[in-house]
């Protein structure tokens, strides 16, 4: 499947779009796994301060487009939430911080949101984490 088009993205969600802006979607595109705002910032080799940034993912998590998640030492984590990657939990190393996405584990989130908002609660974001230590982590220690 191709890849999300940044410039349609934000038209679709009515985020006005800049030449920066367009940059930065692309890349969060790009990216297969979670990232740090820092990471973000790298790539832009200076074009835009870091606090942009932040600001920018923000409202890409309030437009859906991006989700964030809390970090092994609670920083927060990006990713994208186009259909290339639907909600999924998450598995974090407490030693080095490695995260894994963990795909086809999305159903309990999903069932547990749809019937919250039934009842008319509103789901903000949803986390689904499973913390411990990695396998390298695991062999160091023994
Ligand atoms: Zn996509
Ligand atoms: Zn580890
Ligand atoms: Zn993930």
């Amino acid at each position: 499947m191709e890849r999300c088009d940044p410039h349609k993205v934000l038209k679709d969600k009515g985020i006005r779009a800049t030449s920066a802006r367009l940059a930065l979607l692309e890349e969060v595109f790009r990216r297969d796994e979670v990232f740090s705002a820092a990471d973000l910032h790298r790539t832009t080799a200076g074009a835009v301060d870091l606090a942009t940034v932040y600001r920018f993912l923000n409202l890409l998590v309030d437009k859906g487009v991006a989700r964030s998640l809390p970090g092994p030492l609670g920083e927060r984590l990006f990713e994208k939430a186009c259909v290339h990657n639907p909600l999924h939990p998450h598995f974090v190393c407490r030693r080095c911080g490695a995260v894994l996405c963990l795909e086809g584990l999305s159903q309990a989130g999903k069932e547990a949101r749809s019937d919250l908002e039934k009842e008319g609660h509103f789901v903000e974001e949803i986390f689904l984490l499973l913390r411990g230590l990695c396998g390298d982590c695991r062999e160091e220690r023994s």
